[in-house]
């Protein structure tokens, strides 16, 4: 599963320029989630019930993310900064307010 990923491209990095943030995501089964390694945290449901629950420790997409950036095999977006509120909207209703 986090093989296919990676190798299907998949997993994007997003960096938004001039302020040089970026943004990691994966299109999964359910469509684009949101990835941010370093929390860790993930916009899919599986991180919020059984990740944040206690009952796992990961989901695929953080482990898809790790893959990738181990292999350095993903896809690089550049985006402007102003695209930055549209572009996290577009994604989860519910992010973690310092990203924000
Ligand atoms: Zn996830």
């Amino acid at each position: 599963m986090v093989e296919e990923i990676v190798n299907e491209g998949r997993v994007k990095l997003h960096r938004f320029n001039p302020s040089g943030r970026e943004i990691w995501t994966v299109v999964g089964s359910r469509g684009d989630q949101l990835v941010i390694e370093s929390q860790p945290y993930c916009t899919c449901k599986h991180f919020h019930f059984a990740v944040l629950g206690g009952r796992d420790e990961t989901c695929y997409h953080l482990s898809a993310v790790k893959k990738a950036k181990q292999a350095s095999k993903f896809v690089k977006i550049e985006i402007d900064d102003e695209e930055y509120g549209r572009f996290l909207s577009m994604l989860a209703s519910d992010l973690p307010p310092d990203l924000v």
